[in-house]
């Protein structure tokens, strides 16, 4: 028995997209992109989208485009996958952190008026495990104070939050699509927003500087090449179409593990907000502090079961220690949080049997860790 955290969920339709654009050996910068990009940024209530080679090019294009440099400090928080801090230090610029809700995990607004500074130029928040941030609360600041506001959606494509979809809140918004992620095109990403100069910005900085009809070795800026083939584009394209299926898929994968891991001590399962409509990235519980994570994880690792602690506080990672001098203790609620969690195997295709059995593994495994 082996049970992977996760899966793509690739049918026959997605391979015969990739095969369908193989075949017309038109490779990049074609029709996929196009329609793929612009139907990404409806999705997110957007008029602009841009396709990109991963999440990370997505937030430092973005970063770019919204004119933040050296000294400047982007508040965000460090509870999150690395990319949505590094993309700030890709620019020389400063990650300020400011401390999540101990049950959304979520960075907390009410912590965001005090780490304003005069350089402060934008607020970054990441919708973490699927679940928007609280947006109206960090929009309201951000108009308050005059920052900007790049959402970090790389994980939770299809949510909503009060109604509406995230990455439709920000100046931009960034959706990810590495085989992990809700739906995949192996890498890639999406930048979306509605301001038709960060979209040129983006369009041309993701393309080696190259203007907008300009020739092929014309260059108007520095830029990059973040590019998304057609073949990636694609199979988005082919997984964008099958999105409802596969968040209702998730979603009751999710269903099934709240139900089976409702009284089984020493778990705390995850805290959804009334504000919010989930798009299930992973599934993450958190283990009682007296239960020894490390002992559970190799006792699910023996039978099978993947699992992983998410995330790794960023300001605890070596570099950003280095760099800034953060120490434990800076960010006590991530802190706490970090040492608890644990991510369960999670993907569109796990059966009940097998959430069935994770459980009752990681139920023998916690008695065995006590
Ligand atoms: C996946 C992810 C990204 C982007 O990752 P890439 O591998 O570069 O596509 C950025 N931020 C968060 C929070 C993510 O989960």
């Amino acid at each position: 028995m082996f049970i992977p955290l996760s899966s793509p969920d690739i049918t026959e339709k997605e391979i015969e997209a990739v095969i369908g654009v193989l075949r017309s050996r038109f490779l990049a910068l074609g029709p996929q992109m196009k329609a793929f990009e612009q139907q990404v940024a409806t999705l997110a209530g957007r008029r602009f989208g841009i396709a990109v080679n991963s999440g990370t090019s997505g937030l430092h294009l973005l970063v770019r485009a919204l004119g933040v440099g050296e000294g400047d400090e982007v508040i965000t928080t460090p509870f999150s996958f690395i990319a949505s801090s590094n993309c700030i230090l890709f620019e020389r610029a400063r990650p300020v952190f400011v401390d999540i809700d101990p049950q959304t995990l979520n960075i907390d607004p009410g912590l965001i008026e005090k780490a304003i500074t005069p350089r402060t130029r934008v607020i970054l928040p990441v919708h973490v495990f699927g679940q928007p941030a609280d947006m109206d609360s960090i929009m309201e600041i951000a108009q308050r104070y005059g920052l900007k506001v790049i959402e970090d959606a790389c994980e939770a494509i299809g949510a909503q939050y009060r109604g509406r979809p995230a990455g439709s809140f920000g100046d931009g918004a960034v959706f990810a699509f590495y085989p992990n992620k809700q739906i995949t095109t192996g890498e890639g990403g999406v930048v979306v927003t509605d301001d038709e100069e960060v979209a040129c910005l983006c369009r041309s900085m993701r393309n080696q500087g190259r203007g907008e009809g300009g020739g092929w070795l014309d260059h108007e800026r520095l830029g990059f090449n973040y590019r998304l083939d057609e073949l990636s584009c694609a199979l988005g394209l082919a997984q964008l179409q099958r999105l409802p299926e596969i968040l209702a898929k998730r979603a009751a994968v999710a269903e099934a593990y709240n139900l089976m891991l409702k009284d089984v001590p020493g778990v705390i399962r995850p805290y959804i907000s009334p504000d919010v409509e989930m798009s299930w990235f992973v599934y993450v519980i958190r283990l009682d502090e007296k239960i020894s994570r490390e002992r559970v994880m190799t006792l699910l690792k023996q039978r099978g079961v993947e699992c992983k602690p998410y995330f790794t506080p960023i300001h605890l990672q070596p570099f950003y220690r280095n760099l800034f001098g953060f120490r434990e203790g800076d960010f006590p609620v991530t802190e706490r949080v970090s040492r608890s969690t644990l991510a369960l195997p999670f993907f569109t295709g796990l059966g009940e049997e097998q959430v069935a059995y994770v459980v009752q593994c990681l139920k023998e495994a916690i008695e065995e860790s006590l």
